[in-house]
């Protein structure tokens, strides 16, 4: 891993941020931009897992079980009942239903799910009734607004809401929410803002709490309403909010530029706000030109590199922690942290048009955020562990006492991280493709089976993208349009895709060819094969871009020869990856059912204590009528994952020790039956070779992701 990242380090200072050199105050281009939510629609493997989550996972019955959906704060204004008249817990309930209304506005669109999207709507319209004149919509009475001493979560709830009505309106066009959703964010910039009251300064306590610096959140609702009315005084409200966070006393503050432009200082809070706020710098960055963004952009994604685990998430067992420890594969890293960092890394490969960013998303979404779920959707870990031997991990780590944060579980305490899995999907499927700034061609940014339907030089263009990626090395692209047009179509180059040792520029008798762009046919560098009748493919930074006249019928087939690396993780062993696969034993697990949760009404309801919480370990019988459980796994009698890597000679012309091999798995369903793997040879404790299959990661409960290097 290290030694890959300092070679797209070294790529980073060649192409510096896809911009160019930037006088100051001069606003760079962006390369790309986002597409309304529900112009790409997910296909194959992706679009099964959305529809089983929606049908038989946990997300139809979700707001059965977790309480903090069910109260309806908005309408009642009447706060959760552990803080009652204290201002303290008031927000709780409020930050969860926000989530919740993301959640079902963007899996009820993507998986068409009647009943999801039935569900979706009523909370739409309880969202917009609950709405008052002045425009407020939120979770506190008149009298606890404006007047936050300690901890709220006022910019959050409204950040996670404001959010999912956002992607309801893109998905439906219902112009109403549109509508109540910049009405709601008028009475927020008519309060809090420049000249008027701080949301993060709070002098009177001397140390304001994370929930309130979750309130950065709120950058993402103006950020979007500027892109989908292009006012401006959004993106200038994106702005004050981080301006106004830099100034206050709010915890949780590595994303302060004073902090980020301090090279002694490493990413150290909560991950999941680390991870949420990213973005911010970049934006930031993008909206002013102000070179200072740009540096503190550089240095949070810098940062962030050296907190990554070999499952390409950062580490976080709540904090980060990196200015104390390395990423090593045995430290956990929490659900939510999955999607906010693939959404974070998709926003910058937006801006800045580079390959690195979306490698990362799809890294983190195809390797830690499968490995912390079950693939039916019936429930995932809150703390996650790259080799994870057992679940709960042994021996003690931090969060040993809490057991249940590292089960299988339908429902989390507190539930963030099993919002954030009905999310990720969603999100990775949006920013999947993009528009080129000037608006003339459409680029895959992200790449996995999906359709894009939009409009391209004003022609109505949908293209379709089959693929079993990552599962698979060729993705074949279809183009249906209107009438005939002309358009570029983008092609990312993944970083993984580039040889080390090549030289990127050299002349191929393929690149001269690309050189000529009338005609090129074929197109093949070491990275990619690109194939495209009668199309002039160029290479432009981290992509090649097709350019032809395209009727409808005309097909672009890419092809990838991704070789088997060799990781080094913070522990000093090897991940096995190919492509943008991590590659893990799986270890034969038994497992225990610890809590049923039964599906027929509220009412029955079976779990120990509070659904919401519910940790203590209580083995009960399972239920066969219910599919929603609580489990733990642990290794079976015998179970062996006690093995080197086989040393070989490295370098040109060694033997490939691990070769990848077709498995006879589900293509709609790889998860759960994987479809490929890598197969070869490891050294056991007697010496013995032991032929062994790897598969990815996130087809594993049990598994050892990383492997010693034995003497040669
Ligand atoms: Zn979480």
């Amino acid at each position: 891993m290290m030694r890959g990242i300092r070679v797209i380090g070294l790529m980073v200072a060649v192409l510096g941020w896809g911009t160019g050199v930037m006088s100051a105050a001069e606003r760079p281009v962006p390369v790309f931009e986002e597409l309304p939510f529900g112009t790409v629609r997910p296909g194959g493997w992706i679009q099964a897992q959305l529809e089983r989550d929606a049908a038989t996972g946990v997300l139809p019955d979700f707001d059965k079980f977790c309480t903090a959906v069910q109260r309806r704060v908005f309408a009642s204004k009447a706060g959760a009942p552990k803080g009652q008249n204290s201002t303290e817990y008031w927000f709780y309930d409020g930050a969860h239903e926000g989530y919740w209304m993301d959640s079902l506005a963007r899996a009820s669109i993507l998986s068409q799910d009647e009943a999801l999207l039935e569900k979706a709507e009523d909370f739409v319209n309880y969202l917009l009734e609950s709405q008052e004149e002045n425009g407020y919509l939120g979770v506190y009475p008149p009298e606890l607004r404006l007047s936050h001493v300690g901890d709220d979560e006022e910019f959050c709830t409204a950040g996670w809401t404001y959010m999912g009505l956002l992607a309801w309106y893109e998905g439906t066009g219902d112009a109403r929410v549109l509508e109540a959703v910049e009405r709601a964010m008028g009475w927020y910039m008519d309060h809090y803002n420049r000249g008027k009251q701080s949301y993060f300064s709070r002098p009177e306590v001397p140390f304001v709490s994370g929930p309130v610096s979750h309130g950065l959140v709120l950058t993402e609702v103006a950020h979007t309403l500027y892109r989908i009315t292009g006012n401006e005084a959004y993106r200038d409200y994106m702005l004050w909010i981080y301006e106004d966070f830099e100034q206050g006393n709010a915890g949780g503050d590595d994303i302060k530029l004073k902090r980020l432009l301090d090279p002694t200082r490493a990413a150290t809070q909560h991950g999941v706000h680390w991870t949420e706020q990213l973005r911010i710098p970049v934006w930031a960055w993008y909206a002013t030109g102000d070179p200072k963004y740009r540096e503190a952009a550089e240095a949070a994604w810098d940062k962030t590199r050296e907190a990554l685990l070999p499952s390409f998430c950062v580490m976080s067992d709540e904090g980060v922690g990196r200015e104390r420890r390395l990423p090593t594969p045995e430290t956990a890293y929490e659900y939510c942290d999955t999607m906010e960092l693939t959404a974070s890394a998709l926003y910058t490969a937006e801006k800045t048009g580079e390959s690195r960013f979306a490698d990362l998303a799809e890294r983190c979404f195809f390797n830690a955020a499968q490995a912390g779920r079950l693939p039916d959707g019936t429930a995932n870990s809150y703390f996650t562990i790259d080799n994870r031997y057992a679940m709960p991990p042994e021996p003690a780590t931090r969060f040993r006492h809490n057991a249940g944060h590292y089960w299988y579980r339908p429902v989390q305490g507190p539930p963030c991280c099993s919002f954030l899995m009905f999310r990720i999907a969603p999100y990775y499927t949006k920013m999947m493709w993009m528009k080129t700034a000037d608006g003339g061609g459409l680029a895959a940014v992200a790449y996995g089976p999906s359709r894009v339907s939009t409009k391209v030089n004003g022609t109505g263009v949908t293209i379709r993208e089959e693929t079993d990626y990552p599962f698979s090395d060729t993705i074949r692209f279809t183009v249906e349009v209107e009438r005939p047009v002309s358009f570029e179509l983008w092609l990312r180059r993944p970083g993984w895709a580039r040889r080390e040792g090549e030289a990127r520029e050299a002349l191929t008798p393929e690149a001269a060819l690309l050189r000529d762009r009338t005609r090129a046919h074929r197109a093949s560098q070491a990275d990619m094969t690109v194939t495209a009748p009668d199309a002039a493919i160029r290479k432009d930074g981290d992509y090649w871009v097709v350019s032809k006249q395209w009727k409808s019928g005309h097909t672009v087939t890419v092809e990838f020869s991704p070789v088997v690396e060799k990781a080094l993780a913070a522990n000093g062993e090897y991940a096995l990856r190919r492509g943008s696969l991590v590659y893990a034993l799986s270890i034969p697990a038994e497992e225990t059912c610890l809590q049923v949760w039964k599906t027929g009404g509220a009412g029955e309801v079976i779990t120990p204590g509070e659904a919401l919480g519910g940790l203590e370990e209580t083995v009960i019988e399972a239920d066969p009528d219910s599919r929603l459980q609580s489990r733990k796994y642990t290794p079976k009698e015998g179970a062996e994952w006690t093995y080197w890597i086989h040393a070989v000679p490295h370098g040109k012309g060694a033997r490939q020790d691990f070769e990848p091999v077709a498995l006879e798995g589900d293509p709609l369903n790889p998860w759960e039956e994987p479809t490929c793997g890598l197969r070869g040879r490891m050294v056991n404790g007697a010496g013995e070779e032991i032929p062994l299959t790897l598969v990815p990661m996130g087809s594993t409960i049990l598994r050892r992701t990383t492997f010693p290097k034995d003497n040669p």
